[in-house]
């Protein structure tokens, strides 16, 4: 998808997203993740936490593969987000976190989800679960298999289960959602 050739797609803040997107012809090796291009990149427009409101928070940027004027890219569009943001979600990546320490720490996922967004209203908090059962076999990928323990968790279901034990060993060794973002350059969900 965005990552396969290895552009910085989240960071630290948003000095650091300016930083990047001031030089882009002169990155060398920054290719456009779409037609692999690599002088055709410019920086085209913020991305705000309210798409609707144009004077709203940013939390990114988007990086354009030109087609104007003088450029030969494809058009496409790349986003750059601020480490807390989870592309395609309006909760951040600190509203998960805390949904999955609470879940981890033992409670229902009625009340992780209030802890989490201060509403007890639950659905939304399936949705999170079913994205990230879906992601699961990545988050095993970089995991100690035989350092798991499941045992911890043996009331909940086997799908939360294996989830809630994998991700009690990744926070261990990233902090948060947002230490994942930054580490693999990856949506954590
Ligand atoms: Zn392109």
């Amino acid at each position: 998808m965005f990552y396969t050739n290895g552009m910085k797609i989240f960071f630290e803040s948003m000095s650091e997203i300016e930083h990047f997107t001031k030089n882009l012809k002169c990155q060398e090796k920054l290719v456009c993740q779409h037609c692999l291009k690599f002088d055709q990149l410019v920086s085209h427009g913020y991305v705000y936490k309210n798409q609707h409101l144009s004077d709203d928070i940013k939390v990114g940027k988007r990086v354009l593969c030109s087609n104007r004027y003088n450029n030969s890219g494809c058009g496409h569009t790349t986003r750059l987000y601020l480490k807390g943001r989870i592309p395609k979600l309006s909760h951040g990546a600190f509203e998960l976190f805390v949904f999955l320490s609470a879940l981890i720490s033992g409670l229902s996922i009625q009340k992780a989800y209030e802890r989490a967004v201060g509403v007890p209203v639950s659905r939304q908090a399936y949705r999170w679960l079913h994205k990230l059962y879906r992601k699961l076999s990545d988050y095993r990928r970089f995991q100690d298999k035989n350092a798991q323990d499941d045992s911890l968790f043996k009331s909940r279901p086997k799908n939360l289960r294996q989830l809630l034990a994998t991700l009690k060993q990744m926070f261990s060794q990233h902090s948060d959602c947002a230490g994942y973002h930054l580490h693999y350059q990856k949506p954590f969900i």
